[in-house]
């Protein structure tokens, strides 16, 4: 920045610094408060929609000084995405004052997400001289919870849960004198004004320390739920293979993996291999759960994720987190899991705990701040150096992504599994925390709670509503429902084409490009289950060009839990029926085949599907690795997991007319698993068949649209094995590659693609 500051015969300049980015909630104006008024600045600082507007005047010299300097005097949370500087007239303002929130527009971001604990918080929590020591409820302008304790806007005290913590007169001063750092802290506190810690457990026991029992029970092999957040968690000690399983059995949850909690960076390293951008992730205040390559040495007992090669982790993101850890025997690293039963919306008090998971927990650490806004933990994995989001919650939300064009409020209803919906406003798209599978009655109403306090918290009204083309997810019915209630217009889009604009909109782009949509399933234009499809794909409009060849999908969604089936299916296509039974039926038992076989038979039973997902699921279960899944994926990630590094070879496939087949792949792969070639083998060459699938076709449409750029989404992107080997291919071939970075590729992500589909149907 080398604009000239013109001194005006009093020797003084005036500059306006508009600057947008995470400024809000992170500390910002208190700490260019300081700033400038150290160094004799007069003018004033607040929140407007267009971002932070600082006016400044002071000495020329001075001026220059802090422009030229801006990006040292910002807090160490503060990002800047964009900063404009305008000269003005200096018109003898003394003083510098900060313009309170109360005089702000209606559509600026009102809620900050929450913030991982600072350093400096951290470092006075075991400072013996600090009157925070040991205090796990730390937070200052720069970190604290925010989105998950906001009642109303604007964040500030009385409309957060800390309302009920009325300010000791220490604290206070910290508040209102802009020398200390919690200056403008909207959830400071202390030892002798904030919430209290307290240990409750069936037999009403009463300890000195909850802190204490808390750490002798789980050293013990106890399980226990833990106040988070967002939510509470479900700990054991990581390394106790028998807690762990215990665990399982209470939670009935058999083989999904559980996120660890580790106790340091270098403990992290213990646990999994840790790359730069990795621990950049893992340290970030958002302090997501990182998806790792286990080590082999791992202190970490193997039921944790079992049959997988990656593992979750996190860094403790409050106090009371990190505190779980003190003391010389604590274990490196805790199971910090969802504290619900499979698929159940994450509790929120220690009472539901007590109440509805009293067979699964042994106590409850918990204190008496509330939580407002349930919301899960993130989960990130890293590619390329980059962030890949799984899922974006905690940290995450409610920062908008900004689309390229101003459109209508809109309210996005999502899928349902993996649920998360969005409203918009102008360019700007909130998505919702995650809400998970909305098939599920509590979920359901869920989603309809969190929808009603998102709309209020933003203060956003849809002036539309989109949903996906499926005629059953409950969020299409929402979606009905809501707009025939508020009489607005509804519009419905088609779930793979969605996958793909979500990845568009976030690459500011807007196409056409060749749209590589996989994942498990989606409902289809012509009524198939749809899944492995080749789009040319604007933002407003798609032709589906090329997909996987149907085979029937006996007994529909129940192939999902019994990959089997999908097995049969794609061999009595590949090989014909008995050539099928013959391979399948030892593993399903011949009568639980032979009924599949007739099932297939019939159409009504057994829609037709081109799912990619579910192809990876049928080779899991034609192999062994995984016959009945748990969990929606299982069977998939345990292949991926499966496979060798380096395939020597893919298998042959060909095509028809639009569909891709794969006759020659599983023949293929018949003969391997004759051969007695090991699994590893044969599923990495098949993961290296599914790149050179991408390849193949991606380079077809490009011969005939001469399109070069390919936009990946859908559940199947998250496999950082395909991945692996088809983006560096399309590279090569000299595509341009379009991933998902913001949001997730799986429908965690898919109500970006929805709001901006809708926003261009409207302006178009
Ligand atoms: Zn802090
Ligand atoms: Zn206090
Ligand atoms: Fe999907």
């Amino acid at each position: 920045m080398d604009r000239p500051f013109t001194a005006t015969s009093s020797g003084l300049s005036r500059c306006r610094i508009t600057v947008r980015g995470r400024v809000q909630g992170v500390g910002f104006r208190p700490t260019l408060y300081r700033a400038l008024t150290e160094r004799g600045c007069a003018g004033s600082i607040r929140n407007t929609p267009e971002g932070v507007v600082l006016e400044l005047e002071a000495p020329r010299s001075i001026v220059r000084e802090v422009v030229d300097g801006f990006g040292d005097i910002i807090p160490a949370r503060a990002h800047i995405d964009e900063l404009t500087l305008q000269e003005l007239e200096p018109c003898g303002e003394e003083g510098f004052r900060i313009v309170p929130s109360a005089a702000e527009g209606r559509s600026l971001l009102p809620i900050p997400p929450d913030l991982a604990a600072c350093e400096e918080c951290l470092v006075e929590l075991r400072d013996t001289a600090d009157r925070r020591c040991g205090y796990p409820f730390n937070t200052c302008t720069a970190c604290g919870p925010r989105f998950s304790i906001a009642r109303g806007v604007p964040f500030d005290r009385q409309t957060n849960a800390m309302g009920s913590f009325p300010l000791c007169e220490q604290c206070r001063r910290e508040y209102s004198e802009p020398q200390y750092r919690r200056f403008h802290a909207q959830t400071l506190s202390c030892p002798s004004c904030g919430p209290v810690l307290s240990f409750r457990d069936t037999g009403g026991r009463e300890p000195d320390s909850p802190l204490e029992l808390t750490r002798r029970m789980l050293r013990e092999g106890a399980i226990l739920a833990v106040k988070g957040v967002g939510g509470f968690h479900l700990a054991c000690d990581a390394t106790r293979q028998e807690a762990v399983e215990e665990l399982r059995r209470r939670k009935r949850r058999p083989a999904k993996p559980f996120a660890l909690m580790a106790a340091d960076l270098a403990a992290c390293r213990h646990l999994a291999h840790v790359s730069e951008a990795e621990a950049a992730l893992l340290t970030s205040p958002q302090a997501p759960i990182v998806l790792l390559r286990r080590r082999a040495s791992s202190p970490a007992c193997e039921a944790v994720a079992p049959g997988l090669a990656h593992v979750g982790v996190m860094l403790p993101y409050t106090p009371l987190h990190s505190m779980l850890f003190d003391g010389d025997d604590m274990p490196p690293a805790l199971v910090m899991t969802s504290c619900n039963r499979s698929e159940e919306p994450i509790s929120l008090t220690a009472e539901h705990v007590l109440g509805e998971l009293a067979d699964i927990v042994d106590g409850v650490l918990t204190h008496d701040r509330p939580i407002v806004n349930r919301c899960d933990d993130s989960v990130v994995a890293c590619f390329d150096g980059q962030p890949l989001p799984m899922r974006r919650s905690r940290g995450y939300v409610p920062e908008p992504v900004i689309l390229d064009a101003d459109g209508p409020p809109l309210l996005a209803t999502g899928a349902m599994l993996k649920n998360v919906f969005a409203l918009t406003s102008g360019r700007r798209v909130f998505l919702s925390q995650h809400i998970g599978d909305v098939s599920d009655a509590d979920n359901a109403e869920h989603f309809a709670r969190a929808f009603d306090d998102f709309a209020r918290l933003l203060r956003l009204e849809p002036e539309a509503v989109v949903c996906d083309l499926h005629p059953d997810y409950p969020t299409t019915d929402f979606a009905r429902r809501y707009s025939r209630e508020q009489d607005l217009p509804l519009m419905q889009v088609q779930h793979h084409h969605a996958h793909i604009v979500s990845c568009l909109a976030e690459n500011g782009r807007d196409g056409p490009v060749i749209g590589v949509s996989w994942d498990g399933t989606g409902y289809g234009e012509d009524g198939a289950v749809w899944g492995g499809e080749f789009l040319i794909a604007e933002r407003h409009r798609f032709e589906r060009r090329h997909h996987l060849a149907y085979v029937p999908m006996p007994g529909g969604e129940q192939a999902v839990r019994h990959p089997t089936r999908m097995a049969l299916a794609h061999l009595a296509r590949a090989l014909g029926p008995e050539e099928a039974r013959g391979r399948m039926g030892p593993p399903m038992g011949e009568e639980m085949c032979a009924a599949a076989l007739r099932l297939m038979e019939r159409a009504g039973f057994s829609p037709p599907t081109s799912s990619a997902g579910r192809l990876f699921d049928a080779l899991a279960a034609l192999l062994g690795i995984r016959t009945e899944a748990t969990y929606e994926g299982q069977p998939a990630c345990e292949l991926e997991a499966a496979c060798e590094a380096e395939p020597d070879r893919s298998y042959p496939f060909g095509y028809e007319g639009d569909d891709i087949l794969l006759t020659e792949t599983w023949q293929a792969i018949c003969r391997d698993v004759d051969e007695g070639e090991p699994n590893s083998r044969i599923a990495a060459r098949f993961h290296r068949t599914m790149a050179d699938v991408m390849l193949e076709t991606c380079r077809r449409l490009r011969s005939e649209t001469g399109m070069e750029t390919v936009a990946l989404s859908g559940g199947v992107m998250q496999n950082r094995t395909l991945l692996g080997m088809a983006v560096p291919a399309l590279r090569e071939d000299g595509f341009e590659v379009l991933l998902q970075r913001l949001v997730p590729p799986n429908d965690g992500g898919i109500c970006l693609g929805q709001a901006a589909w809708a926003c261009a149907r409207l302006n178009s």
